[in-house]
C-alpha cells in the first residue's frame, strides 16, 4: 500500500509529491492523466508566481508586504475569498521560491512589457515547463513513483475517509489502487466542454482553452457527489479574449491579444460594447473574455492603427492589415460601412490629451457610448490591423471545500483525504484574478497537502502495527 497517493501532474500535484516525501513518506505514488509528452496540466504554460517580500528577493525588486498582496485579492475577489486560507497563502509564499530553487527551479528578471511585475511575481526561467521537468527530475531523485496515462475516474470514500482510487483503462477493466492518503490536485474542469455549457450555455461552444485537454473535472464531480462540500460558482474562472485562430487546447500564453487598450474592440456587427481603456491593461485583461462571451457569435475585434505597433506583446499570429477601414473590414468579414461609422463617431469623440501608455492618461473619448476613458487617439494612420477575437478559458474556480491543513471537508474534514491547486482554488478565489497567483495558491497548498497527507499516513502506520501487534498478543 501507498503512504500517499497523488493525483494529477502539474504543479500542485508535483509540490504535494515532493513534499509528502521530505516529510517522512516511504513510497509515494503519482498518477498522471496525461502521457508523459503531455505532462504537467495547466502549470507547463505558466510565467510566474506571485510572492509576498518585506524587502528585495532574488529578482524581487523592493517589498510586497502582506497588506497589500490581500488587499489586492480583495479588490479583484470583490471579498469572495476566506480570509484566513487567503492570508495563509499569502504568508507561505515567501517561503516558496528558495523551496522551489531547492527543487531545481530557477528564476529570471520579469519580462519586458509585462508591466510593473517585477515587484509582485516571481519569473520561472523557461517558464512553467522547465519548472515541470526540474519538479519531475526532482520527484525522480527522491524515489517517487509516477505514472502516466492514468486517469483516474472514481474514489472509494467512506464517510469522508479515502480508501482507493480506481484508474480507467482504455482496454480493459479499470485498475484499483489503494493507499492510506490521497492528494486531489486534478485541476478544474475547464476542458469539459459539457459542463462548460451547463454553466455558460451554448456561448461554451466557442470558447477555446488555453491549457491542456485534461483538466475534465471528473474527481471534482466525483467528490462532490460523494459528500464533499463545494466551494464557488460554476460559471465563474479566469476567462480572457484571446486570438480565434488559436488552437482548441493549449494555446498557452502567445494566443492572448494584448493591444486592446491601444485601440477600439467591435462585436460582429461592428459595434463597440465596452470602454476599452478602463484601467491598465494587465487589471482588466481577465474580464474581456467575459465581454466577448456575451457578444453575437461570441465574436470581437481588436482593431489598432500604425501608432500602436511596437506597443504590445506581439502575438504569434500576425493581424490582418490594410489601408483603409472599409479594407480591413472586406479582409476579417464585417461590414465596410457600419465599420467606417464606428471608428468615424470614435474618431469624430477623441479628445485629443497627452498620450501616456504607463499611466491612466488624459486621453479620452467625450459624447461616445461606450466611452473610452483612457489612450484613446484618433484610428487615422494606415495600415490598420484587425485581430480576432475569442473567449478562452484559462481555468474555473468551482472546487471543494478545505481548511487550512488542505482537508477536503465532507461531513467533517476528512482524515486522509487532501486537497491542492486549482481544484480547491476557489476557495481563495471566488472570483476575479491577480496575475501569478494560481501558482502561489497550488504550490502553498500543494506543499501543505503533501505534508499533511505524510503526517497523517504516519499516524496510520502507527495505528495499523499497534493494531497488529495487539492481534497477535490476544
Ligand atoms: C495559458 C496559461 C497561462 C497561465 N499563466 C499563469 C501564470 O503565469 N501564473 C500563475 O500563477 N498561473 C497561471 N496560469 C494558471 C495556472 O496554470 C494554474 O493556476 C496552475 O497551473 C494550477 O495548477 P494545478 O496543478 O492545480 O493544475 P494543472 O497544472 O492544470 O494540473 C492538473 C493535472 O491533473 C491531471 N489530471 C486531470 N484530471 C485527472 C484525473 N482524473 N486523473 C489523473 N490526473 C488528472 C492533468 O493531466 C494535469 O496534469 C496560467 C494558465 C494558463 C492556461
Amino acid at each position: 500500500m501507498f503512504d500517499v497517493l497523488v493525483i494529477g501532474g502539474g504543479n500542485a500535484a508535483l509540490c504535494a509529491a515532493l513534499s509528502a516525501r521530505e516529510h517522512g513518506a516511504q513510497r509515494v505514488l503519482l498518477l498522471e492523466s496525461a502521457p508523459r509528452n503531455e505532462r504537467g496540466g495547466n502549470s507547463i504554460h505558466t510565467r510566474n508566481i506571485r510572492v509576498k517580500h518585506d524587502a528585495p528577493m532574488g529578482h524581487l525588486t523592493d517589498a510586497y508586504p502582506e497588506e497589500e498582496f490581500f488587499e489586492d485579492l480583495l479588490r479583484v475577489t470583490g471579498g469572495k475569498t476566506t480570509e484566513s486560507l487567503a492570508r495563509q497563502v499569502i504568508r507561505a509564499s515567501q517561503d516558496c521560491p528558495p523551496w522551489m530553487q531547492k527543487h531545481g527551479v530557477q528564476f529570471q528578471a520579469c519580462l519586458g512589457g509585462t508591466l510593473h511585475l517585477s515587484r509582485t511575481n516571481n519569473f520561472f526561467l523557461g517558464g512553467g515547463k522547465a519548472l515541470v521537468n526540474a519538479y519531475y527530475r526532482s520527484a525522480e531523485q527522491l524515489g517517487i513513483e509516477v505514472r502516466y496515462d492514468s486517469p483516474v475516474d472514481e474514489i472509494e470514500v467512506n464517510d469522508g475517509e479515502f480508501k482507493a482510487a480506481w484508474i480507467a483503462k482504455p482496454n480493459g477493466p479499470r485498475e484499483r489502487v489503494t493507499a492510506k492518503t490521497v492528494v486531489i490536485a486534478s485541476g478544474g474542469f475547464e476542458s469539459n466542454r459539457d459542463w462548460l455549457r451547463e454553466a455558460w450555455g451554448p456561448a461554451a461552444d466557442q470558447f477555446l482553452i488555453r491549457g491542456c485537454r485534461f483538466n475534465m473535472g471528473v474527481l471534482l464531480k466525483d467528490l462532490i457527489a460523494k459528500g464533499a462540500q463545494s466551494i464557488g460558482d460554476a460559471t465563474q474562472g479566469h476567462c480572457v479574449a484571446i486570438d480565434a485562430r488559436a488552437p482548441m487546447y493549449d494555446g498557452g500564453i502567445v494566443t492572448r491579444i494584448d493591444c486592446v487598450s491601444l485601440g477600439i474592440v467591435v462585436n460582429k456587427h461592428a459595434q463597440r460594447f465596452y470602454d476599452e481603456g478602463e484601467d491598465f491593461w494587465p487589471k482588466r485583461y481577465a474580464i474581456w473574455g467575459r465581454l466577448v462571451a456575451q457578444q453575437p457569435d461570441q465574436v470581437g475585434y481588436s482593431i489598432i492603427d500604425a501608432k500602436a505597433q511596437g506597443r504590445f506583446m506581439p502575438p504569434v499570429f500576425p493581424g490582418e492589415t490594410a489601408n483603409t477601414i472599409a479594407e480591413l473590414a472586406e479582409k476579417i468579414g464585417l461590414d465596410a460601412k457600419a465599420l467606417e461609422k464606428t471608428v468615424a463617431d470614435y474618431n469624430a469623440a477623441v479628445v485629443p490629451g497627452q498620450f501616456d501608455h504607463a499611466v491612466l492618461d488624459n486621453c479620452h473619448t467625450e459624447g461616445l457610448t461606450p466611452a473610452k476613458t483612457h489612450w484613446a487617439q484618433r484610428l487615422d494612420t494606415p495600415p490598420f490591423t484587425a485581430y480576432p477575437l475569442r473567449p478562452g478559458i484559462t481555468f474555473t474556480y468551482l472546487g471543494v471545500r478545505v481548511n487550512d491543513q488542505a482537508q477536503v471537508l465532507f461531513d467533517d474534514y476528512s482524515p486522509n483525504c487532501f486537497a491542492a491547486g486549482e481544484i480547491m482554488a476557489g476557495n481563495v478565489l471566488g472570483q476575479g484574478y491577480v496575475a501569478g497567483v494560481g501558482m502561489t495558491i497550488g504550490t502553498v497548498f500543494g506543499r501543505l497537502a503533501g505534508e499533511q497527507a505524510a503526517k497523517a499516513a504516519a499516524t496510520i502506520t502507527v495505528n495499523l502495527k499497534h493494531s497488529e501487534s495487539s492481534k497477535a498478543a490476544a
